[in-house]
């Protein structure tokens, strides 16, 4: 085989074998990493081996998108790690479409001055001030992205714990259904 050749084909195997090793798969025999691999002839080596079905899903794979990264995340904290993760030293910088709500100040501001720094989730002090004022968040029980009103019947104060728990946990219905019970001023929508 011309050098040429080979050296192409040792070249080609070394990136393939840092891709492997940052899927946190094992890496090809023989093949050490290459140093740099850059982004986009990354992403064709992953789309191949996908297209190949040598690996079933796509957990690894680097994302700018925050619900995709947590739900990649989930998947991997389930599975062994071979190695410590090299991460990302500069992360890209990628532009986003977004959409968000309108939302009325005084709702927000009535909500957190009725609360008077005790999380109504859970009852415990705000877990701390920002600008001299206690710390919570403004929850809307029914969530604006289904629809749920920016209204005071439909906004709570909560600590970040009690807030994640509404959108996150495994018992996020039957909690938002103790809300409904425990606030008054909560209307079902
Ligand atoms: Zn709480
Ligand atoms: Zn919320």
């Amino acid at each position: 085989m011309a050098s040429g050749v080979k050296g192409t084909i040792e070249f080609r195997m070394q990136n393939i074998s840092t891709v492997l090793d940052r899927m946190g798969l094992e890496r090809i025999v023989g093949y050490k990493p290459a140093k740099n691999v850059g982004t986009g002839v990354e992403l064709r080596i992953r789309q191949v081996l996908n297209a190949q079905g040598v690996f079933e899903s796509d957990d690894t794979a680097q994302t700018a998108d925050e619900q995709t990264l947590i739900r990649r995340a989930s998947k991997l904290q389930k599975q062994t790690f071979h190695k410590v993760p090299d991460g990302i030293v500069q992360p890209q910088k990628v532009a986003t479409v977004s959409t968000s709500f309108v939302r009325d100040p005084k709702v927000r501001a009535w909500v957190l001055k009725e609360a008077k720094g005790i999380c109504e989730g859970c009852n415990t002090n705000a877990p701390f001030e920002v600008d001299g004022q206690p710390f919570l968040e403004v929850h809307h029980v029914k969530h604006l992205a289904q629809k749920g009103s920016d209204r005071i019947t439909n906004a709570v104060a909560l600590c970040p714990n009690c807030h994640q728990r509404c959108h996150r946990s495994s018992d996020r219905e039957a909690f938002t259904a103790a809300l409904y019970s425990k606030i008054e001023r909560l209307i079902r929508e």
